[in-house]
């Protein structure tokens, strides 16, 4: 590995001629990117609301131009001639991986893709008032559709042995159903044991009544700053806004913006999803500074991203150490804290809950909420279940995990959104989960005295070792193959299962 030294001194990770002139073709591309990434940050949280309409005009056509411009003939060559060259760079392979994938979609017949944004846009608000009258017969049709029209991208697409490995490759390189299903397999029984070993007495499953207690959103704003400025971050590089659906935008490694929200009640919630979303924004802040403004300056998968995220919230953030690091500063932001204890805080923060609801979910059910998603979109791109079959069969599946079932349809197959997109999205959180878990597996075998830093609250070393093993890279590795080059690994999910077994049986 180099050093920051022989690091400062290199001005460049790509000498291949035709690299570097498709890095030089790429230019508009990233500045549009750049205007694109700046204009959804604003529609999420400052423009008002009357904006929309145009807003969406201008944000379609700037859609058009960056099709344009990928898919002008020069561009086009240069990445066919690229995919011909011996002996590239790691780096400049990256860039030629990557440039192949978004021309793959791009390629898409248009038709297809014009027909899939007017269904996802009709399918959006048939979801709304089907989720609010809790009628999943509503939604239906427009599910047939987005299915006809997803079965068709796959085919067009291509894959070998299952529909669903095409959409699936989409967001997370390399996945297959094959893939998918020994993973779950192997997770889903051991969360079961699990689960089914925390019995009533178990201080896990107890509600706190902070629950119940509001705060001030303006002294919960503050505790958050708190807490980002505790984990280092540079404010001159980073801000945090409010949103109602919180997310991360990176713009530059020297501009990367989260949200976060405030309900007003169970402050939990707003830090958790600060420290998520945190996460996420470290990926991207400690790229490679040499590969902005590249096709390389994003998060190799969105499981891997989630991994950061997740990694951050959960094994950080929910540890034993990391509540006693931020116990002093949380009381002394919320009078209403005073008779808890840090004890009292570190089961408040990580309360087991059976919910029907995925979002409200804690880390050791959330993955069943995924596994069961998995299963229906899977049998959906099968052919072998029909949709009037689907809010049955979900119910049924929650209730053989969790023991639980939806009392209607809002609180069973019409809480999530997200397919109203499509499919294939969902495993990519239980991914993210997997990975989170061999990092925290491995990096407290190779980060010396990783709990005493985090009780005392010295983050800085487990940030570089994230960087070097992870964030430093962007997108030069596919996913599969940067777990194996610096973890040795796979999305193995045993490091995950012996986490929560230690931490949710044994008190460690
Ligand atoms: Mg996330």
């Amino acid at each position: 590995m180099e050093t920051s030294a022989q690091r400062s001194k290199t001005t460049t990770r790509f000498k291949n001629p035709t690299v570097k002139k498709l890095l030089e073709e790429y230019k508009p591309l990233y500045a549009l990117d750049h205007a694109e990434s700046i204009m959804d940050w604003d529609l999420e949280t400052y423009m008002p609301k009357e904006g929309t309409e145009g807003r969406s005009v201008a944000s379609s056509q700037i859609t058009l131009i960056h099709q344009k411009f990928f898919l002008d003939d020069n561009f086009k060559n240069l990445v066919l001639r690229a995919n011909e060259i011996d002996g590239l760079n790691d780096y400049e392979r990256g860039v030629v991986r990557v440039l192949n994938r978004t021309l793959k979609v791009m390629n898409l017949p248009p038709k297809l893709l014009e027909e899939q944004s007017i269904a996802s846009t009709k399918a959006f608000t048939a979801w709304q008032e089907a989720r609010e009258k809790s009628d999943f017969k509503l939604f239906a049709p427009h599910l047939d559709d987005i299915i006809r029209i997803q079965r068709e991208m796959a085919d067009k697409l291509g894959y070998e042995k299952h529909p669903y490995d095409a959409l699936a490759d989409l967001y997370e390189e390399g996945m297959t159903v094959e893939k998918l299903d020994k993973i779950f397999s192997n997770l889903i029984p051991v969360l079961g044991k699990i689960l089914g070993s925390l019995d009533q007495s178990s201080p896990f499953v107890k509600s706190s009544k902070l629950e119940q207690v509001p705060y001030n959103k303006e002294q919960m704003r503050i505790v958050n700053e708190e807490l980002l400025k505790l984990m280092g971050f540079d404010f001159g590089k980073f801000r945090m806004d409010v949103s109602a659906h919180p997310f991360t935008i990176a713009i530059s490694p020297s501009d990367v913006r989260i949200t976060t929200r405030y309900e007003g009640v169970d402050f939990k919630k707003s830090m958790s999803t600060t420290i998520h979303e945190a996460g996420h924004a470290i990926y991207n802040l400690q790229m490679d500074p040499l590969i902005a403004g590249t096709p390389l300056f994003a998060g190799t998968s969105f499981g891997i991203h989630e991994s950061q995220s997740g990694f951050l919230e959960n094994m950080i953030g929910r540890s034993r150490e990391f509540v006693h690091l931020v116990t002093p500063m949380l009381k002394n932001n919320f009078g209403f804290l005073e008779d808890y204890t840090e004890e009292d805080l570190y089961y408040y923060f990580n309360t087991v809950k059976r919910t029907p609801i995925r979002t409200e979910a804690d880390e050791l059910t959330y993955n069943f909420h995924i596994a069961l998603r998995y299963e229906l979109e899977k049998a959906i791109m099968d052919g072998k279940v029909s949709t009037n079959e689907l809010p049955e069969l979900w119910n049924s599946r929650m209730e053989d995990y969790l023991g639980i079932r939806p009392k209607d349809d809002k609180e069973g197959i019409l809480q999530d959104v997200h397919w109203t997109d499509g499919f294939g999205y969902f495993p990519t959180y239980s991914l993210g989960n997997i990975v989170a878990g061999v990092i925290i597996g491995k990096a407290k075998k190779e980060i010396q005295d990783f709990d005493k830093n985090v009780r005392a609250g010295n983050l800085m070393q487990i940030k570089e070792w994230l960087r070097v093993k992870i964030h430093r890279f962007g997108g030069v590795y596919a996913p599969q193959e940067l777990l194996r080059r610096s973890f040795d690994e796979d999305y193995n999910p045993n490091y995950l299962t012996d986490y929560l077994e230690k931490k949710y049986l044994h008190s460690g």
